[in-house]
């Protein structure tokens, strides 16, 4: 690797410039290809391309150029082998796991989990055959339990939605590959600039990048990365012929994401620290989490694996679903949404939005109580979003 390769950039430059291919147009920012297909030169080209003799573009469900810069650049960025983009973060949840599951296999995962990835795991894999255990995620004792027998992939989120629980990633990879399992890591939270599952031992990350990675509240995507054999050879196949694409123009929009995310990341988690500090000890609540306060019961670990504990902060108003309704709606600058990572500060009640489908006892185990409310705190200035929370805290 000589030093003008993009393997030898640092973390900002790659966010700039990884995988960047100018056209003959010279142009500065990436090209937008929107096509979906290529043409041949010859009909025996056309069959060189199919055949695999001839590596090029053939239809953009299998590949595409802006896509493929995309990809590029995120694998850089995450210092992945390869990365693979998709329409949203659940085509990629659930092509990272259906892609290697079959009948008769098991399957291992944390329990605080984004409720459709608890959907996918807990509800759709068991109709396929699949045997599906869940763990409380911080407790190592139940990991070794479950991952005694033979698995074939482990599933985690970590900090999980929206309890901001922290799983050990390198205990855990050391324990699902003991029980020759992959450990596949939801990544969202902490974003590729906070947190490297890969380098922890994980196997395969999996983003929604219509969160961080956009940022910016205008498009859906997903990115698995891994390496080039289950990319290749066990992934590939899947997306290929299944079709959970991502679109062209999203793939641009979200390459233009990627080049400011290290700031906006740097800002979210400066903006959640602040406020988390201000909600801290103030009357009414009940409690405040995030893995940047020391209070968070797994702070050191999580120091340990993250830069930083990112820009998503929860936390439990005493008085249940009625007082964090009327809390929520004397909000007047942050904005009730489930959306998250965005530049405007969002605020949701999980126990009755993204984790609605949940049961009573599910939810208690997950430790998403009625006073829980999730917020996604944005690029603003922090002392307004706590003018905001402050003004609403007394409402
Ligand atoms: C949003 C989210 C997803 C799903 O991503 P979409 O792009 O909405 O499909 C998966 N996991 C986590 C942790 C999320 O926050």
């Amino acid at each position: 690797m000589d030093d003008t390769s993009p393997k030898a950039w640092r973390q900002a430059t790659r966010l700039v410039r990884g995988g960047l291919r100018r056209t003959g147009f010279d142009e500065t920012s990436e090209a937008l290809f929107l096509t979906s297909g290529y043409v041949y030169a010859s009909a025996a080209e056309a069959e060189e391309s199919f055949d695999g003799r001839r590596e090029r573009f053939v239809y953009s469900r299998f590949r595409n150029p802006t896509i493929a810069t995309f990809e590029e650049r995120l694998a850089l960025i995450e210092g992945a082998p390869a990365c693979r983009a998709t329409a949203s973060g659940m085509a990629a949840v659930h092509a990272a796991l259906m892609c290697q599951v079959a009948a008769g296999d098991r399957v291992v995962a944390s329990r605080a989990l984004f409720g459709s990835c608890q959907y996918i795991i807990a509800e759709l894999l068991p109709r396929f055959g699949v045997e599906v255990v869940f763990v409380d995620g911080p407790d190592l004792a139940q990991w070794r339990a479950a991952l005694a027998p033979p698995t074939r992939a482990v599933f985690i989120e970590t900090p999980a939605n929206p309890t901001l629980e922290i799983i050990d990633v390198a205990a855990v990879a050391e324990l699902a590959h003991a029980a020759g399992a992959r450990l596949v890591v939801d990544n969202v939270f902490a974003t590729p600039i906070l947190q490297r599952p890969l380098e922890l031992g994980a196997d395969v990350v999996v983003y929604s990048a219509t969160k961080h990675i956009d940022g910016q509240g205008r498009c859906l995507g997903g990115a698995i990365l891994a390496d080039e054999a289950f990319c290749n050879d066990v992934l590939g196949p899947y997306l290929r012929h299944t079709g959970p694409c991502l679109s062209p123009f999203n793939a641009w929009v979200l390459l233009k994401g990627l080049e400011t995310l290290d700031l906006r990341v740097e800002r979210h988690n400066a903006n959640a620290l602040a406020v988390a500090r201000f909600l801290e000890g103030r009357a009414g609540i009940a409690r405040v989490l995030h893995p940047g306060l020391e209070s968070h019961p797994q702070h050191a670990l999580a120091m340990r694996q993250m830069t930083a504990g990112g820009g998503i902060v929860a936390f439990e108003l005493e008085g249940g679903r009625e007082r964090a309704y009327r809390f929520l709606d004397a909000l007047r600058l942050i904005d009730i949404s489930n959306n998250l990572g965005d530049a405007k500060s969002l605020i949701c009640h999980p126990a009755t939005t993204t984790h609605q489908r949940l049961s009573t006892a599910d939810k208690a185990a997950m430790g998403i109580g009625e006073g829980m409310v999730r917020l996604s705190v944005g690029l603003e200035d922090a002392a307004d979003l706590i003018d905001d929370l402050d003004a609403a805290l007394r409402a």
